[in-house]
């Protein structure tokens, strides 16, 4: 059976991470094919496009895109995969690893996962001048006045659809089913959170479609928090979590906070997954002030990996990894300067190869 995957490694430090990751993956010889899409600077000085059609179509024609992280020209490929795929849930596992330096003093059995809403809410990028807004003569339910005659300034648009926030919920529920099931000591809970006091048309109707949907599902708890309430209660009792739903932009900060809990962005692992498609990708950004100094630590990129080939089907390759990872941690003796180590990025990759 072989799989192939495109790769983008990314901007920054980012290609860092990724070379010897996909080494690694590849040293396994289970039948990984990799190829790589031309994007960024490169294609756009011979094309005249930062992500040209072949791009694009080395993407449709692998079976999944391994993606660095973008802070440059390579984001319209980043644009393809998220829109142009509709991959609507971001799944963000948080995860205590013993040997990690967590600022907690009990971080133990820390294990829940973050799915943010991938495509909606301000996302959609639409943003502009407030006086466009003047046609539209629109009041706010806490400023009597028309917006657009509150001073020189800009808005932005936070849509949320039913159809949005269904399939996001859904996928959820399924999660913390799935969750379940591979370990039933783990009874199934889906937590919403939401700003639903203040933003009652918006984030109000994301939570009652969430609510609605959860009548479907009675095997699993459901619970919702107001979102501020939510970060303090993450903080201070991470354990009592399984699933998490957010809309887009409370899950993109809070699911960074959520990497800080268990020790470093640098093992924050996430996949982004449609119902035709999937993606896998560190949830960190390019670390562009460590960049060139191989110090970058692996670890999301090694997760995010992990995920990548269960989705493929090598599960038990994937727990191999994920073993070697928790074995390199627990040992101590290789560790990178997030995690208070000085082991350069590759060489924390070998000695999980050799833990493997
Ligand atoms: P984005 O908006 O693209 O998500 P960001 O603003 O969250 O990016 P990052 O690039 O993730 O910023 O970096 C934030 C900080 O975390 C930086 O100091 C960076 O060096 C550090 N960092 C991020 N990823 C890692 C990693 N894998 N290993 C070590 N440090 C990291």
């Amino acid at each position: 059976m072989i799989k192939t995957i495109a790769v983008i490694e990314g901007d920054d430090a980012a290609p860092e991470a990724m070379q010897p990751v996909v080494q690694l993956l590849d040293s396994m010889n289970i039948g990984l094919e990799w190829v790589y899409p031309e994007v960024g600077e490169a294609a756009e000085a011979k094309t005249g496009s930062p992500f040209p059609d072949e791009a694009r179509a080395t993407i449709d024609n692998a079976d999944t895109t391994f993606f660095g992280s973008s802070s440059g020209s390579s984001g319209a490929s980043l644009m393809y995969l998220r829109w142009g795929k509709q991959t609507y849930a971001n799944v963000r596992p948080c995860l205590h690893l013993p040997g990690c330096a967590s600022p907690l003093a009990n971080p133990e059995g820390i294990d829940f996962v973050i799915v943010r809403e991938n495509l909606e809410d301000l996302y959609v990028g639409c943003e502009g001048p407030l006086e466009d807004l003047e046609p539209l003569n629109l009041r706010g339910r806490t400023i009597r006045q028309p917006v657009h005659t509150l001073g020189t300034g800009k808005y932005a648009i936070k849509a949320i659809t039913r159809e949005g926030t269904e399939r996001v919920v859904r996928f959820s529920f399924e999660l913390a089913r799935r969750r379940h099931r591979q370990d039933p000591s783990r009874a199934p809970k889906l937590t919403c959170a939401t700003k639903h006091n203040m933003l009652r048309g918006s984030d109000g109707f994301f939570l009652e479609v969430a609510a609605e949907i959860a009548s479907e599902y009675d095997d699993v708890e459901f619970e919702s928090f107001i979102v501020d309430d939510f970060a303090c209660r993450m903080i201070r009792d991470p354990q009592a979590l399984d699933v998490v739903v957010m809309p887009n932009l409370y899950g993109d900060i809070l699911s960074d906070a959520a990497g800080g809990l268990v020790g470093s962005l640098g093992l924050a692992a996430s996949g982004c997954f449609g119902d035709d498609y999937a993606y896998f990708e560190p949830a960190h950004g390019t670390a562009p002030d460590i960049a060139g100094q191989h110090i970058i630590n692996p670890t999301a990129a090694l997760l995010s990996a992990t995920m990548m080939l269960e989705h493929l089907g090598f599960t038990d390759e994937a727990r191999k990894i994920e073993n070697a990872v928790f074995r390199v941690y627990a040992n101590g003796q290789a560790l990178t300067p997030d995690q208070g180590g000085t082991t350069s990025t590759e060489d924390f990759c070998t000695a999980v190869a050799r833990a493997l």
